[in-house]
């Protein structure tokens, strides 16, 4: 069963930020997309996974079997290299189990105060749900964690994320311009670079 069979894909997320991202990186193939916010009684997913592949296809197979179209799903996490790869899995929870953006973020710059090495990355891990089959397509994007916060608010640890090559946060950058290096970026690529040879088309 290819995606195309029944024309939707979708978006197993109510981030309306991955969304519009994951959105944009569609738009060369004639899919719509729908996410959780248009969509009622969506069962609750606890993302119990170890890794972020498992919680992607957690999420995929649960809004799957819910909706029984195929569903596309986003595991990510913020790995930085002096903290051992933390808060990796737990990046949506790293100041606590009901934490907002700007908590984890602020946590993240205090665990970095007075550190001069600031390297991190961001990994997308995508799951693609097609009848009983599951796909993943992962990408990555390194960059540094700035002192400070360089926007105002924001999407996730994105105005404290400096890409490789930029003296901008991703915060500062178009949807377009992020996806053309973003870790959701090189996995969304992969992903279409898969439906095409799945046969299809161009829209
Ligand atoms: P999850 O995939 O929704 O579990 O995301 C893990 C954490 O990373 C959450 O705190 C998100 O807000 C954050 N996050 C996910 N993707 C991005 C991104 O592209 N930029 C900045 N933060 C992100």
């Amino acid at each position: 069963m290819y995606p195309s069979d029944q024309g939707a894909l979708v978006l197993a997320t109510g981030n309306t930020h991955k969304t519009k991202e994951l959105s944009a990186l569609l738009r060369s193939v004639p899919l719509t997309t729908l996410d959780l916010t248009r969509m009622q009684n969506v069962p609750h997913i606890e993302e119990t996974g170890d890794t972020l592949r498992d919680n992607a296809a957690l999420k995929a197979r649960t809004i799957r079997d819910f909706t029984g179209l195929a569903t596309l799903a986003d595991d990510t996490g913020l790995e930085v290299t002096t903290l051992g790869g933390a808060p990796g899995i737990r990046s949506a929870r790293y100041a606590g189990p009901r934490a907002d953006a700007r908590a984890n973020r602020a946590k993240l710059l205090q665990a970095l105060e007075g550190q001069s090495t600031r390297e991190a990355r961001f990994v997308t891990v995508l799951a693609l749900a097609l009848g009983s089959d599951m796909y993943f397509f992962e990408g990555q994007c390194a960059g540094h964690i700035a002192f400070h916060e360089m926007t105002p608010g924001g999407f996730g640890y994105e105005s404290i994320f400096v890409p490789k090559g930029f003296d901008v946060s991703f915060a500062q950058l178009s949807t377009e311009q992020k996806n053309a290096i973003s870790h959701r970026g090189h996995a969304g690529q992969k992903l279409v670079a898969f439906l095409r040879q799945c046969g299809v088309p161009a829209s």
